[in-house]
């Protein structure tokens, strides 16, 4: 099969991968948007809570850079969170300007109702009811479907960079990708003057996770390999509440809930989080989490309880209605009663580090969205900001692209797998894939120590090996692409949990409890390891 060429090819169809689609679509250039499965099934598509905005005038954009430096505990880059907050009014007009419909306040009837998340210190997140995600990636979809210039590979995953130094040409320049057809079970060469990662987060790593099946961290393993740095990977956020039932698959109870009332409390009612923290459910999510699972380990219950049944009925079905159907689903009416939850990994606030134009440190490489490492998150994320974050490192991404000057194609060799054989056993691709994830939950969740590192990275070692020994010796799965995804990127988190001696944001570790005065990216890059 020939390559297949474009002016630029995304990967990833969540709200940053689709933005970049469309703008750099009308602007006249030819891109191919590759995705694993539909179009629908991502990280974007289920955020409830909203995006955060300056949009008020009592709100300000120091105000809201000061609340996101507070929640990334000194780790947040400066320079990149006050011009992404900055951008925030633009990115809203963007969404407005596609035909996204944000939630209007009722009293006031032209303006936008605004919640509060914990950590921010006003109400500044727009939403679509309780379904903002899915409202944005529907409207950026039925954007996409009807732009021609845009062509799209459902049902396509990426395998590998190509890179200069594999064929002889510029060595840290990237010029296309491997892509593996599920349907058609082939290996088809995508070649174009740029690519953009857009694959989301890793949560998939862990065995509790709020995040969808596809986010297995594959963008960033692929940026590692080709030589990215990578930065700050210990930091995952664990979502406080999750609904603690076993068919929900970690249903998310959006901090919204918090935000309008909701209180957290022990099966006896005690609501504990006076015991913890001043701001009370309102305290960042890492205070809460951690609190959550402290509760939970002292008292050796399964759950704790959030209610907000002290709110009208009305008010509950208006604000959540999302939330209330799936409760009721699950036999819980959280207008009567308080409703089960439990923590679960939920934001990847490291990734591959990115300049103010979304640039990599390899040549034509983009990473845009969750999979990128901005600065913005530092050690850790405050609320509704990464949807924020997805949008404007999107535009800065193809503001880079449209300025640069078109080349010409050069031919890339096909995928080799004339020395492959069929897989014989997948059985060990799923005793593995459960494995790694329980040792994640087990070793290196909201409380860490060095031992359970060791132990974390002791078993990562040899899943990699046998993991290895799979893709060198059988043909290509999207099972086990992934698989090899997720272990690499697990390595990461560990070998940076590693590296930080200090509790800091999303990091603790009860051997080194507190924080120490010089604050320090962490950054790991392949060539460190050779
Ligand atoms: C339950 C939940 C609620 C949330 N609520 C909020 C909120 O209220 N506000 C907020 O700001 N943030 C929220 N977040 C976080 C936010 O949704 C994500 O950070 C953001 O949507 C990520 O967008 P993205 O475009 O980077 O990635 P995604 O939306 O995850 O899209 C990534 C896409 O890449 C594809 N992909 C991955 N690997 C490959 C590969 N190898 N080949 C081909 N395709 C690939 C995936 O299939 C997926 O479609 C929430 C997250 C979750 C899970």
């Amino acid at each position: 099969m020939k390559n297949l060429k474009f002016d630029s090819i995304i990967v990833g169809g969540g709200a940053s991968g689709l933005s970049c689609a469309l703008i750099l679509a009308q602007n006249g250039k030819k891109v191919a948007v590759i995705n694993k499965l539909r179009l629908e099934e991502c990280n974007s598509s289920y955020a409830q809570g909203g995006i955060a905005a300056v949009i008020e005038s009592s709100d300000s954009v120091d105000a809201h850079v000061n609340d996101t430096l507070v929640a990334g505990a000194g780790l947040c880059n400066l320079k990149h969170t006050q011009h992404i907050i900055e951008s925030s009014k633009d990115a809203i007009k963007f969404l407005l300007d596609i035909g996204v419909h944000f939630t209007l306040d009722k009293d006031s009837g032209n303006n936008f109702h605004l919640t509060q998340e914990g950590g921010h210190s006003t109400r500044r997140i727009l939403h679509s009811t309780d379904s903002t995600g899915k409202e944005i990636t529907n409207t950026l979809i039925k954007n996409i479907r009807a732009n021609p210039n845009i062509i799209i590979f459902e049902d396509h995953i990426a395998i590998d960079l190509i890179l200069g130094q594999k064929i002889g040409l510029i060595k840290n320049k990237c010029y296309g990708i491997y892509v593996l057809d599920k349907n058609k079970n082939k290996v088809v060469t995508f070649n174009s003057h740029n690519v953009i990662l857009a694959t989301g987060g890793a949560g998939k790593v862990y065995l509790y996770t709020t995040n969808p099946d596809v986010a297995t961290g594959d963008g960033i393993a692929m940026a590692y390999r080709a030589g990215c740095n990578i930065a700050n990977m210990e930091f995952i956020q664990f979502h406080p509440t999750c609904l603690y039932h076993a068919n929900a698959k970690s249903f998310l109870i959006s901090e919204a809930v918090r935000g309008e009332g909701g209180q957290l409390k022990l099966a006896n009612g005690y609501r504990f989080m006076q015991d913890h923290d001043q701001r009370l459910e309102l305290a960042p999510r890492d205070i809460v989490a951690r609190a959550i699972d402290y509760e939970m380990k002292k008292h050796g219950h399964d759950c704790v309880y959030l209610d907000i049944s002290h709110k009208s009925a009305n008010f509950i079905i208006e604000h959540f209605p999302t939330i209330y159907a799936t409760c009721k689903k699950y036999g819980f009416d959280m207008t009567r009663q308080a409703i089960p939850v439990v923590p679960a990994a939920h934001y990847t606030c490291g990734g591959i580090e990115t300049d103010l134009k979304s640039r990599t440190n390899v040549e034509s490489l983009y990473a845009v969205g969750e999979c990128a490492y901005t600065g913005l998150h530092g050690a850790n994320r405050l609320a509704s900001n990464s949807l924020l974050e997805c949008i404007v490192t999107a535009k800065d991404a193809v503001t880079d692209i449209l300025g640069k000057a078109s080349t010409e194609f050069i031919n890339l060799p096909e995928w080799d797998e004339s020395w492959v054989t069929n897989i014989d056993e997948e059985v060990i691709i799923s005793h593995n894939w459960d494995e790694l994830r329980r040792a994640m939950w087990d070793y290196v969740g909201i409380v860490r120590t060095n031992k359970r590192l060791e132990r974390a990275m002791h078993r990562i070692n040899l899943l990699k090996a046998e993991i290895h020994d799979y893709y060198s010796n059988f043909k290509l799965s999207a099972n086990l692409i992934e698989l090899r995804n997720l272990v690499l990127t697990a390595e990461l988190i560990v070998r940076s949990a590693m590296k930080r001696h200090e509790s800091r944001g999303l990091h603790f570790s009860k051997d080194y409890p507190g924080l120490k005065d010089k604050m320090e990216t962490t950054i790991l890059n392949i060539k460190d390891m050779i």
